[in-house]
Order: C-alpha cells, then structure tokens, then sequence
C-alpha cells in the first residue's frame, strides 16, 4: 500500500462538489472531532457535505461546535461525489454509514491504525500519527483549507482525546506544536473544552467504574489485568455504549500490568474487547487481529462471538501464550 499525496486529496476536495464524510461505528472525540472538521473546512469552501456516523452524535460530545452537523446515515441512499472514511480501520467498521451512500465517484481513506489495508481510491494511513485530527490538520495547513475557531476545536477535541491528554508514546513534539497552533490561530480555550471532555461526565458512568471494578481480575503475576461487563449490569446501571471509554485506562495505570483488557457483552451474541498494552514488544494489534479485529500497537480491539465466560477465557489464553513466548 501507498500513500497518496495531501495534493491530490486537496485537489479532489476543490474540484468536486457533495461529499459525504464517515466515521467508525462506536465512534471516539478523534472519529467525531476529525469528520467535523474536515466537513466544516469544505462547508466553507461551498461545498455540499454529509456528516454520518452509524451512532450519530454522541451526547457526550454534543457540545462539539457544530455537533448538529453530523447524523446518523439516511435511510435511502445518496449519490455523493466524494465519500471519505476518517479514522476507520477497516471498511465494515463504517458500519451502516456504508448502506447511505448509493454511489461515490472517489473513495478518500485517511487513517493512523497501522492495521489498515489501505482501502479507497486516495488513501493516506499515516500510523505515526496519534490521531486522525494531526492529519486532518497537517492536509488542511498544507492545502490552504478553511481553518477556523469551530474547525480548530474539533481538532483540538480529537487529538487530546486520541494522545490520552498529551500522554501517549505517540504524541511528539509536532503534535504540541499543533496543539498550540490550534489554541494560538483558534483562540481557545484550553479550561473550558478539558472540562467539556474529561470533567462533564453523567454520573451513572462512575457507578458503572464501581461495578467494573468489583469483576477485576489480576492474572499472570499482576502483569494482566481485566474487568468484565455483561448486558444485565447494563441494563440495571442503563448505560449507555459511550460510557465505558476511557474506564480501562484505571487498569492500565496500575504499576506492574503490561496488557489492560475490558470485556464487553454485546446484544448480537458478540462480545466486544479491548486491549490496551504499555509495552511497544506486546503488540496487542496482533493479539486482536487474532480474533478478527485490529488497531494500534498499544490499543486495540476487537468483537469476538461468544458468551462473556467464553471470550475471557480464550482472550486471557492468547495473551498468555504471547507474554510466554517473549519471555521464551
Ligand atoms: P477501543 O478499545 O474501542 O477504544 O479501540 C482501540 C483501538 O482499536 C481503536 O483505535 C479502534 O479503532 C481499534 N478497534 C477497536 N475495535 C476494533 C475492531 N473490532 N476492529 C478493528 N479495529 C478495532
Ligand atoms: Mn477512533
Ligand atoms: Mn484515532
């Protein structure tokens, strides 16, 4: 696979007129921050956009400035020009956003999962960025794109939330000198988003910390750590999919563990993993592409079929073997 050139993604955004921009299913602040923000650009250039995601806007990130932009896909399909996958891994996980676009004349793939294959006509899959939005960034500097307030605070709400506030290997030096850039041209305000990102949260997402906490399990001498949520506690917390991001990072940050894994039951006889790794030498990509799904080096996820107890226990095996044969 290889990438093509910011050049000629900014030409096919001068050149043709509708557009359609997609995001992952389940989608985070980068999916959402990202797809606002390219859409914005290019609705300031004139153009016709479309803004879907499968789970439409979610109501944690609704304060996003022109969050009302982005919907779930329509229910008969539409004939776009351009259609443009942000942050989506592999083509499925646009999910039903796929079934609203009836034809496109280019498909666009901008991404950073290393796991890619590099699907669509333009694609650029940059895995050394840590989020979508530096790329989205990076494309709309280096093509003279529309830059303003609105469109600098989603790609500021997409790259803290993808770099874990700043914090993730994969955040450089570039990336801060894009963040100020962001906060300096945008004008914004640092406080008041952080507190809209991280300190807005309902409560029933901490009830749902306490009861993730209490199915914690500590295996392979501390070096794993998982907790577990079936439908049932869902459904007597009525939580919603969007609260539980970010929960596993309380497993992370425990001294000693290596791999974090949260277990989730899904209503499809599914049951949704995640994984997250400290150690660039436990690729947990790897481990999730095992089980069909894919990612980054150090977060990464996948949906296994299976019943919870099922899914744990061959999940657990797998990453067992893999802590095993490093050590061997
Ligand atoms: P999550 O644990 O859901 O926050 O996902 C961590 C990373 O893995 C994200 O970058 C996702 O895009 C990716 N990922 C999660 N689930 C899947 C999946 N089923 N297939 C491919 N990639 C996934
Ligand atoms: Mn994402
Ligand atoms: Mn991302």
């Amino acid at each position: 696979m290889s990438n093509t050139t910011f050049e000629q993604i900014g030409k096919v955004l001068r050149d043709y007129r509708s557009f359609a921009i997609l995001g992952h299913v389940r989608p985070d602040g980068d999916a959402l921050g990202s797809q606002l923000a390219l859409a914005l650009s290019l609705e300031q250039l004139g153009k016709d956009v479309r803004v879907w995601n499968e789970d439409g806007m979610l109501e944690k990130y609704s304060f996003l400035p022109r969050a009302d932009l982005l919907t779930k896909p329509p229910a008969n399909a539409e004939h776009v020009d351009v259609a443009v996958a942000l942050d989506t891994a592999i083509q499925n996980r646009l999910g039903t956003t796929l079934a609203g676009i009836a034809s496109a004349k280019i498909w666009i793939n901008i991404d950073h999962h290393p796991s890619n294959p590099g699907y669509g006509d333009l694609v650029i899959v940059d895995p050394s960025a840590p989020a979508t939005g530096e790329i989205i960034f990076k494309l709309i500097k280096s093509q003279g794109l529309p830059l303003t307030h609105d469109i600098a605070e989603n790609l500021y709400a997409a790259i803290s939330t993808d770099t874990g506030s700043f914090q993730y290997p994969k955040t450089s030096s570039r990336t801060f000198e894009i963040a100020a850039e962001l906060v300096r041209d945008g004008g914004l305000e640092v406080g008041q988003i952080s507190q809209q990102l991280y300190e807005s949260y309902p409560r029933r997402r901490l009830e749902l910390l306490r009861e993730l906490l209490r199915s914690m399990r500590f295996s392979e001498c501390g070096r794993v750590a998982s907790f577990s949520l079936s439908l049932r506690t869902a459904a007597q917390l009525a939580v919603l999919p969007e609260d539980n991001e970010g929960l596993i990072d309380h497993l992370r940050a425990v001294r000693g563990v290596i791999v974090a894994v949260f277990f989730e039951e899904l209503a499809d006889g599914k049951v949704r993993v995640s994984m997250r790794s400290k150690d660039e030498a436990v690729d947990v990509c790897a481990i999730c592409q095992k089980f069909g799904g894919g990612g980054h080096t150090l977060a990464a996820g996948a949906r296994v079929r299976g019943s919870l107890g099922e899914v744990e226990q061959k999940v657990l095996e797998e990453i067992h073997d893999v802590l095993n044969k490093r050590e061997s």
